[in-house]
């Protein structure tokens, strides 16, 4: 899923879809084929030293149909690309495969239904058939926004909200950290020498990197719907989204010490940083990315420095406004970002938020 063209993005529709049972074997038999099909082509090309990637296209095209009876395709485990037309039709609630087999569609996002399907990826994981159908749609127009909603990430939580509400979001990182520990627990085991050529034929190093891959998907789910409630929550309240540039912060975590917990937390901000993006332009909110200097440090009322006086709590000495770190740092990121905004900010007005209730907002909406 990537930013297309000027007045175009590519979106990616996700379709849960299921073949006939008495095709299943069949499909299944087709990707596996496929897979085959990537090796035996990443040797030729190995073998040929034919680096360049038309060169190697060029030379495995009539070999692997004639080999395998598959137009050109690349795989990757058990999915494979198919060509629109050539490779697969969508016809009402059916997909059609160039090989003959059919798929019942379970579900899918019917808002792109308008747009043209281009290439798709048919995966197969966990038990479950998913197409992906990539589609080009015209860039939504950004709106004017009436306000700003800040975006303050901590290793903790995610802190949403402005000087008139507040939210506040569980990162799931305790969560992830646990299969990375069973995953390094099970390595731990059964690294001793004497085990090393057992262990490579057996199941663990399936489900190392199973554990592994799980603490990544959950990283990545918690991302994808957190950026999803931010932006929806911006767009009912046509607000900016204001965030802080997160470039210095996941640099600097990269060069700590290689801790799990570490590499989760920046894995957790790169990720959410380039969903809040895309989910921004895909619904035409705006962005602003703000200087992260002194954010939960300075007033954000009088632009004094701030004095610690407890656990995550600061009070200005100068006019006397006491919060959580978290929230002073989404009352700068506001002010920062309608400052650029051009905004009027002779008097800020940045009330008590302490009694603030977290959920107030309930339920964030369906885009
Ligand atoms: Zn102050």
């Amino acid at each position: 899923m990537s930013a297309g063209g000027e007045g175009a993005l590519t979106v990616t529709v996700r379709m849960k879809v299921s073949p006939e049972p008495e095709q299943e074997e069949a499909v299944l038999e087709l990707l596996r084929r496929y897979r085959d099909a990537l090796n035996y082509s990443v040797r030729v090309i190995i073998a040929n030293r034919a680096l360049s990637l038309s060169k190697a296209h060029r030379l495995l095209y009539k070999d692997l149909r004639e080999r395998y009876g598959l137009p050109s395709a690349t795989t990757n485990g058990l999915s494979m690309w198919l060509k629109k037309e050539q490779g697969y039709r969508v016809k009402g609630d059916r997909v059609e495969l160039a090989w003959g087999y059919g798929l019942r569609v379970i579900g899918y996002d019917r808002r792109y239904d308008d747009f043209p399907n281009r290439e798709a990826r048919l995966v197969f994981r966990e038990g479950e058939f998913t197409l992906y159908v990539t589609k080009r749609v015209p860039r939504p127009a950004k709106y004017a926004p009436k306000g700003v909603l800040a975006v303050d990430v901590n290793e903790g939580q995610v802190v949403v909200g402005n000087s008139r509400v507040e939210q506040r979001i569980e990162t799931p990182v305790e969560r992830a950290l646990r299969y990375r520990r069973l995953a390094e627990r099970l390595q731990g085991k059964y690294s001793f020498s004497r085990y090393r050529a057992w262990l490579r034929r057996s199941g663990i190093r399936r489900r190392v990197r199973h554990f592994h891959r799980k603490a990544k998907n959950i990283i990545e789910d918690w991302a994808r719907k957190t950026a999803h409630t931010i932006i929806s929550l911006a767009k009912q309240g046509q607000l900016a989204v204001a965030r802080e540039d997160l470039t210095g912060l996941v640099e600097s975590l990269r060069r700590l010490p290689k801790e799990h917990r570490t590499a989760l937390i920046a894995l957790g901000y790169r990720r959410l940083g380039f969903w809040i993006d895309w989910q921004a332009e895909k619904n035409g909110v705006p962005i602003l990315v703000v200087e992260p200097a002194g954010t939960s440090s300075t007033c954000p009322r009088c632009g004094a420095e701030l004095v610690e006086v407890g656990h995550r709590r600061l009070r200005c000495p100068s006019c006397g406004l006491e919060a959580d770190r978290d929230t002073i740092a989404i009352l700068n990121i506001e002010r920062r970002a309608l400052s650029k905004m051009g905004g009027s900010l002779a008097t800020p007005t940045a009330p008590q938020m302490t009694d603030v209730n977290p959920n107030r907002w309930g339920e964030p909406p369906h885009l």
